[in-house]
Formats: structure tokens, sequence, C-alpha cells
């Protein structure tokens, strides 16, 4: 019995092809044509009009503050239903993260978002919009509301690669959006992030800062303070790759989550998280909640047979860390925390391996 792991990497199999190139052509590091190619990639599939290869998510975020001018006191509105990798670039540039309650829809709320923006005592300069668990927030509502008071708009895409909003991809909404390649997103490069805008001058910038913003000079002329934030021709060589099979992995993450529902959404207590009308969310992850059930004693009965789950995201307002942070929420995403689990959904693995979370969890609530 093999152990179904939450979202383990899956190679397409043309990974080790490509980096037998690399070592073929000896650049290895840091830059080289596959760093293109995967940009490339990354433009042809999502539609977005520039991209930048770096070594994580977290750095293209980073990189899109650097860029936007926030610094040092600065508002950031920002989903609290997410990972803190959407919210320690705030904290980078020294600026407040205050943070948005989600809906019904387990994103961001529009509503909270206008509420806030209306009752701050200063504008914040952006927002940062996560895209839940490969699920697309409400684009028409939040996008409006953005450019109606002057907010920057950027899109934490960093588990929704491949995702759609009225036929156009998840993070070429804002003004920036990032996508992750970390190991446990839909694709890998065992690390990695994409950071992509419709702005070529933003990019450019963001290419800069993102290798130590070295002024045009064979001696290293330095004039602001940068990153080393480029990601490395090999694990573009396995970006490629693994873009080659982003629409069989989207197709087979949704069969996943079918599955679970067609065995588990008769149980009058579970609640799978909604997908909008007019969306196609990546069901990056299958997750649900449970009415009476304590979701800690299935994540407990689920590693009894050797399938990963886990809580859902702790909100950001309700972290130690951010204790004294402003918030605008209502106990939304709160409940969904205290009820709610995430559930192995590997593409590599069968329905009939699926089998056995579906048995234990029908075990336990029936
Ligand atoms: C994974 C993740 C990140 C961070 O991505 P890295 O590439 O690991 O830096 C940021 N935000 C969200 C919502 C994520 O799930």
């Amino acid at each position: 019995m093999q152990r179904l792991f939450l979202s383990p990497p899956h190679m397409s199999g043309k990974e080790q092809t490509y980096i037998a190139e690399v070592f073929k052509s000896n650049y290895i590091a840091p830059l080289g044509a596959f760093v293109d190619r995967f940009e490339e990639s990354i433009k042809r599939y999502t539609g977005a009009s520039y991209a930048l290869a770096l070594s994580s998510a977290t750095a293209g975020l980073h990189l899109a503050l650097r860029v936007l001018g926030v610094g040092k006191n600065d508002l950031v509105l920002a989903s609290t239903f997410t990972f803190i990798g959407s919210i320690n670039c705030i904290l980078y540039q020294g600026a407040k993260p205050i943070f948005i309650d989600s809906d019904e829809g387990w994103n961001l709320s529009p509503e909270l978002l206008k509420k806030a923006i209306h009752q701050l005592p200063k504008k914040p300069k952006v927002l940062i919009l996560t895209h839940l668990y490969g699920q697309v927030a409400k684009m028409d509502e939040i996008v409006a509301i953005c450019k109606e008071e002057g907010i920057y708009l950027i899109e934490d895409a960093a588990e929704s690669l491949g995702a759609t909003y009225k036929g156009q991809q998840s993070g070429t909404f804002g003004d920036f959006g990032v996508y992750s390649f970390n190991g446990n997103k839909i694709l890998t490069t065992s690390g990695g992030g994409v950071l992509v805008s419709e702005n070529a001058a933003w990019i450019e910038r963001a290419k800069f800062l993102s290798t130590q913003a070295k002024e045009p000079f064979l001696h290293y002329e330095h004039i602001e303070m940068g990153y080393n934030y480029r990601l490395s021709n090999v694990l573009s060589a396995i970006g490629v790759a693994q873009m080659e099979v982003l629409n069989e992995r989207v197709k087979r993450k949704r069969e996943v989550f079918d599955f679970y529902f067609k065995e588990l959404s008769a149980i009058e207590e579970i609640t799978f998280m909604p997908e909008l009308p007019n969306s196609q969310g990546n069901r990056w992850l299958t997750t649900l909640t449970f009415k009476k059930t304590d979701p800690m004693m299935v994540v407990n009965a689920l590693e009894k047979v050797d399938a990963e789950s886990r809580p859902l995201w702790k909100p950001m307002h309700l972290q130690p860390l951010f204790k004294d942070a402003d918030s605008f929420v209502d106990g939304t995403s709160e409940r969904f925390y205290h009820t709610g689990i995430c559930l192995p959904s590997p593409t590599s693995a069968s329905n009939q391996e699926l089998l056995r979370v579906v048995e234990v969890i029908k075990k336990i609530c029936q």
C-alpha cells in the first residue's frame, strides 16, 4: 500500500531529457535557454504578456510589492484565509497587512473588501488576493473595486495555475500574478515561481531587482538594494517539461474532486468547497467541511491508513505573528478552519487507491 500524499510531485517523463540537454550545454547555472523557454511556456499557456522565472512565488510577491513602491507603514490588504507565503512579503517591505475575511465561496469577500477600504484611516496601496486551493475568487467584483478605488491588485495564484474565470487564466486579471512551482503545487520545479504582468517595464524592473540590482557595467556598480531571486536553468528545464502536462494535471485534479464528491456528497454533514459559476478551478486540493465531526479525528483516522490530510489553512488574523494586525473578519474563515480538511489529491493515484480515504470518512460520518 503506497502512502497517499496531499499533492506529491508528478513528473511528465520529459524532465530528465531536458535536464540532460542543460548538462550537455554546460549552462547549469544560472541562466540559459530553458529559463526563456519556461517563461515562454507560461506566457503561451496563461495569455500573460510578460513572465519572469524566480526561485519561489514568495520572491515573486516580494518583487511585485517592491516594484509597486510599497514601503514602510504602507497598508496592504490581503486574504486572511491563505498560506503565510502570501503575507511574508508585506513584512519584508515593512508594510502593514490588513486581513480580509472570506465569504461563502471560501475566497475573499468583496463586501468586506469594500468595507475595509472605506473604514481604514489611510488608503491601502495594494490588495494581495489568494485563489484558495486552486479555486478562483470573484474576479468581476474584486477587479472593479480595485479599479474604482485606485488599489493595485496582485493575484497570489500560487495554488491556482491552470484555473480560469470566464475563460481567462487566474493570475492575469491583476497588475501582477504569481504562480508557484513549489514541491506540493499542481506542477513543480522542486522549487520555483513565476511572476507575470501586462506591464513590460514592471517585469523588466523586477528582473533587475531579482539579479542583485546590478547596474549595466562590467565592474559591478550598485545604486539600489537587490535580491538573488532568479531560477536556474536546470530547474527551468524541469518547469518546461511540467508545463507540457498542465492540462492533463488539471483534468486529473478535477477528476479526483469529482470522485470524492460522487462518493461523499450524499453525507449530510459534508460540504465541499464550491466553484463559482463561469469559473473552472484546478482543484489543487479537494477540501471539505464537516457539520459535527471533529476534523482532527478524520485526519488521525486517515493517517492510520497511510493517507495524508490536513486541517485547512489557519487564517492569518488568528496567527500569533499577526496579533496586532488590523482585520475585517466576520468568523467565516475561522469556521472553515475549525471544521474543514484537505484530502489527499495526488494526480498520480487511481480512484481505486483513493477509495481507502472514502471508506474511512464514510465509516466515521455514517
Ligand atoms: C505555496 C504558496 C505560496 C508560496 O509559494 P512558494 O513558491 O513556496 O514561495 C504562496 N501563497 C500561497 C497561497 C501558496 O499556497
